[in-house]
């Protein structure tokens, strides 16, 4: 047995590496820069987690899902494995004092935002820390080419300037050729190292459906499909129209969105999770993090931005390796709304200016101030003070998070934090001072460890229940300490977090790149486009059009999705192997063809050729005088 696998086996207690887990594994351990493609589900976690624990030193973990640090965080400490996070929901102090801890204390896993990079506090720390390997994850990010790049990601090429000589290891679940290629030059990779595992799904059924009524079809699939199930919708509004159509129909079903109160989304998630509620409707809100095996469809009903979002989503059915659907709905109302789609993620330069300004008015910060500062931020109060449309807002922030002004936070669930600020000695006297406190106090002390070292995450509702109290007497006595300096306390919240990279700027000196816009636009207006495609085709399979778009060139037909099942439609298209007669006379049959025309539309010209010798010899297809080939 490896070193590797002992570690597997000591901390996880898995027996074996999954495929492509030991390569990654091997490929890190050995300090050389990897690139590891690997869909979700896959097992990422690990492959940098075993080499890193397999050194002396720290592992920095760089990704953008702060809803999830925490999830990750908890999970390594479980397994007793010293880790923590940073990220903009914390306070400057919380952060100060992790990143001491990471210089002096033998934590093996720091978990960070990328906006935290490029701070001071950091790049003075990070120099101190022994760090063993970087991580990045979701390292599409850092890509213009991609779906959801983020400027701060950009960071990183400079964080790999201050640790010359430590070993990237470069994560994603999304990334198109072009992408990987990007992010191996942004990363600076030395001798690029990519390793890759299909895509492919072999359990999963891709299907289209044309409808010009979603509902209806959207309760058929729901009654005729067993088991668990997510439905995509596009907007709030519209998760609870169609739940409620399902419970009308005598169907377990809720919805679920982003505007929900933070309590209520989790009860509904737990509900789901356990087989109590059979569907969720959902924005896309839902489902990151979730790890539910037994999905049995995943169903849109609009038409998602891009293949990306498609692949990741749908994907999240049928983990467990048995049978699963992923129906996209689809009509001709889904191409003319990619119309408005577009212009509501690309406003107007006038007007993304204009909510530039409403923000920084709403977070009462001056011209000439604010920079690095962070706040929190609840779309729907700055709305009901402004009358934007959401989505509008939400683009318009984008397109300033990606010019580099500001960043913005999915929501953080930020649990409730303390520590003290006074040593052991001082509590005892002021506990002999104090006796009123002094029962808090040792249960405070009985209940968690590290207190004195870090802000440790704790919940109010346990001590009150361990100290016979009710909650609100606990938050007093939390209050009363704070006040006293004995404790820092940080109340839990639940919001996204904004954060100013720049200072405030007169309206007139903001600086968006038309260019850039541009550039953003076409590959938006690409992906979409992809999308239509893939929904409006009916030649190609649809698996295999998902594989060919991740630069998987030589993917097999799936055999199961609704195209492939036509049977006679079906053609096998790319550069690919195997292009059949079938086929050949199909595309001949709506239009005749030079050969160039042909091994655009086919690929694989050597066979081309030869099948169309063969048919000219029957006397089926004739090559006309402008070399086009027609059928008789
Ligand atoms: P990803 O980040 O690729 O979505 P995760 O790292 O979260 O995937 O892993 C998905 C699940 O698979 C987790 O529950 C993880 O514990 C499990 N897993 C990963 N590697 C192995 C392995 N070698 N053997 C068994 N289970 C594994």
């Amino acid at each position: 047995m490896s070193i590797y696998t002992d570690i597997l086996k000591q901390f996880w207690g898995y027996s074996e590496f999954r495929p492509l887990q030991d390569e990654i594994v091997e490929s890190a351990g050995n300090g050389i820069d990897t690139l590891a493609l690997m869909p979700t589900g896959g097992g990422k976690s690990i492959t940098f987690q075993v080499p890193a624990l397999a050194k002396e030193g720290i592992c920095l973990v760089i990704t953008p899902l702060i809803a999830l640090m925490n999830d990750q965080v908890a999970h390594l400490k479980s397994r007793n494995i010293k880790a923590l996070a940073i990220h903009s929901g914390m306070t400057r102090n919380e952060i100060s004092i992790a990143l001491d801890n990471c210089v002096f204390g033998d934590f093996k896993f720091l978990y960070l935002s990328p906006e935290r990079l490029m701070t001071e506090l950091f790049r003075v720390r990070v120099q101190q820390m022994n760090v063993n390997l970087v991580a990045v994850d979701e390292a599409h990010c850092i890509s213009q080419w991609g779906y959801d790049f983020r400027p701060s990601y950009l960071e990183i090429s400079k964080l790999r300037e201050l640790l010359p000589e430590v070993p990237v290891v470069a994560l994603t679940a999304t990334a198109t050729p072009r992408v990987a290629k990007d992010i191996i030059e942004k990363l600076a990779f030395g001798k690029p190292h990519i390793l890759k595992m299909s895509f492919e799904r072999k359990n999963l059924l891709y299907m289209v459906r044309k409808t010009e009524d979603k509902y209806r079809e959207v309760l058929k699939i729901s009654q005729k499909v067993d088991g668990t199930g997510v439905i995509y919708v596009r907007n709030r509004r519209k998760t609870k129209e169609v739940a409620e159509l399902l419970q009308g129909n005598g169907l377990s079903a809720t919805h679920y969105h982003a505007g929900l109160k933070y309590e209520h989304r989790l009860q509904k998630q737990k509900e789901w999770q356990s087989g109590k509620i059979r569907i969720m409707v959902s924005t896309n809100a839902f489902g990151m993090g979730i790890d539910k095996p037994d999905v049995r469809f995943v169903l849109h009903f609009d038409l998602p931005d891009s293949p990306e979002a498609y692949f990741q989503e749908a994907g999240r059915a049928g983990r467990d390796g048995k049978k699963a659907w992923a129906v996209l709905l689809y009509n001709q109302a889904d191409k003319r709304q990619v119309e408005q789609r577009i212009d509501v993620n690309f406003p107007g330069f006038a007007e993304i200016r204009e909510i530039y300004n409403a923000l920084f008015n709403y977070l009462q910060v001056p011209v000439g101030a604010g920079k690095g500062m962070s706040f929190d931020f609840i779309l729907g109060d700055f709305l009901s003070r402004n009358k934007y449309n959401a989505l509008v807002v939400a683009s318009a922030l984008n397109i300033l998070s990606r010019e580099g002004y500001l960043d913005i936070t999915d929501e953080i669930n930020n649990p409730s934090r303390m520590h003290f600020t006074i040593g052991r000695d001082e509590l005892y006297r002021f506990q002999v001072g104090n006796p009123e406190f002094d029962a808090f106090i040792k249960l405070l002390l009985r209940s968690y460890t590290g207190l004195f070292s870090q802000y440790v995450a704790f919940d109010e509702a346990t001590l009150a229940r361990r100290a016979k109290i009710t909650r609100d007497r606990v938050y007093q006595y939390l209050k009363k300490l704070a006040r006293l300096k004995v404790i820092s306390y940080i109340p839990k919240k639940q919001n996204p977090v904004v954060t100013l990279m720049e200072e405030r700027l007169d309206q007139k000196n903001i600086h968006l790149s038309a260019d850039r816009y541009k550039f953003r636009k076409e590959r938006f207006c690409e992906r979409i486009g992809e999308m239509l495609e893939y929904a409006d085709n009916d030649h190609k399979c649809r698996g295999q059009f998902l594989l060919t778009y991740f630069g998987e060139r030589d993917a097999k037909r799936c055999g199961q999705c609704d195209v492939c099942r036509s049977g006679e439609k079906v053609i096998e298209t790319g550069k690919e192997k195997g292009v059949t007669r079938t086929a050949l006379l199909k595309v001949l049959g709506d239009a005749p063809l030079d050969l160039d025309g042909l091994v655009d539309r086919l690929g694989d010209e050597e066979e081309l050729v030869r099948l169309l010798e063969e048919l000219q010899e029957e006397g089926r297809v004739v090559r006309g005088d402008d070399l086009r080939f027609v059928l008789r």
